[in-house]
């Protein structure tokens, strides 16, 4: 089931590729500051065996790079390649994010990930058993390092642990600052800006625009000095980490907007049309994102990224203790 388009919405790059939205995640900024944040905080023995796999199964040079040919190292580079990766294999959408129903009680999680399509939680764990098979190719741990660099990244944007019936918040059409949603998809019926886009990539761009990865996560590093030793002692738990982002989503995502949204009742959904053309109801809202948003969510996203980069790192080190 490739049906969530997560994300990468901004304006500015629609007019560069001049394409409908494709999956991003937290964009290439949100992941790659994930990434150094957590090479600075691998353990040495750790810091060697990374750059060993990812060396010796390096990225398709053919592979076409969404955030571009850069000058990060191997390992913050790696944090975007599966977003790349997915165009040409589509059957690894599903393990971007878990649809955990808006309102559900915290429990099983098995529920929320069919066989089928896999999910995040679940993804984590298939590659962090290829990353520690050493029997497996080299270039299928390399990749599964990527994957999981990518995909910790993934599981701590609140959006990605969540639905309501709108894949994620892509299908509920936001004013940003005035900017206006337009449909992009008449068929899908889907907009942009949306809330899962404004989520990834704008409330970012707009306080860290202009900031390298490396000075964005040297910020970080400052403004987290006081939590960042306790993130890091933390139990490697991957399923709580997608119920807390599952509750953030409940609180600062969907529950700071201006306009109530009701739970829905879930339904499968494909498409935006879905669900009783669940993006024009939501546009009926008239959602205006602004300044007071932005402020609240900036915290968030701050935090975010932070215990994701740390928590990677936790996750690495654990598997070359
Ligand atoms: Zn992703």
């Amino acid at each position: 089931m490739k049906r969530r388009r997560r994300t990468c919405s901004t304006l500015f790059l629609f007019a560069i590729v001049g394409l409908a939205p494709s999956a991003r995640g937290w964009g290439c900024t949100g992941h790659q500051v994930v990434a150094v944040i957590a090479e600075e905080h691998l353990s040495p023995h750790a810091r060697d065996m990374v750059a060993q796999i990812l060396a010796a199964g390096p990225i398709d040079p053919a592979l076409r790079r969404f955030c571009g040919a850069n000058t990060l190292d191997a390992f913050a580079d790696s944090s975007t390649w599966a977003d790349d990766q997915r165009s040409i294999q589509p059957d690894t959408a599903g393990w971007h994010f878990i649809d955990i129903p808006r309102g559900v009680a915290k429990g099983a999680i098995a529920p929320y990930c069919p066989p089928s399509t896999s999910c995040i939680t679940r993804a984590i764990d298939d590659q962090m058993a290829i990353l520690r098979n050493i029997n497996a190719s080299a270039q299928a741990r390399a990749d599964a390092l990527r994957y999981i660099i990518h995909f910790f990244g993934d599981l701590h944007q609140p959006l990605h642990a969540t639905s309501n019936n709108d894949l994620g918040g892509n299908c509920v059409p936001v004013s940003f600052f005035g900017a206006a949603p337009q449909e992009r998809n008449v068929t899908k019926e889907s907009y942009a800006p949306n809330l899962h886009g404004i989520w990834d990539t704008d409330i970012l761009e707009r306080f860290a625009g202009g900031q390298t990865p490396q000075q964005f996560a040297d910020e970080m590093s400052v403004k987290f000095k006081g939590q960042i030793p306790a993130w890091l002692r933390e139990r490697v738990d991957v399923v709580s980490w997608a119920w807390e982002s599952h509750q953030l989503a409940e609180d600062s995502v969907y529950g700071a907007l201006p306009r109530k949204v009701a739970i829905e009742t879930p339904v499968e959904v494909k498409a935006c049309s879905d669900d009783q053309h669940i993006s024009t109801r939501m546009l009926n809202l008239h959602e205006q994102v602004g300044a007071d948003y932005q402020a609240a969510a900036e915290g968030v996203i701050q935090e975010q990224l932070t215990k994701a980069g740390i928590r990677l790192a936790a996750a690495l080190n654990a598997v070359w203790k």
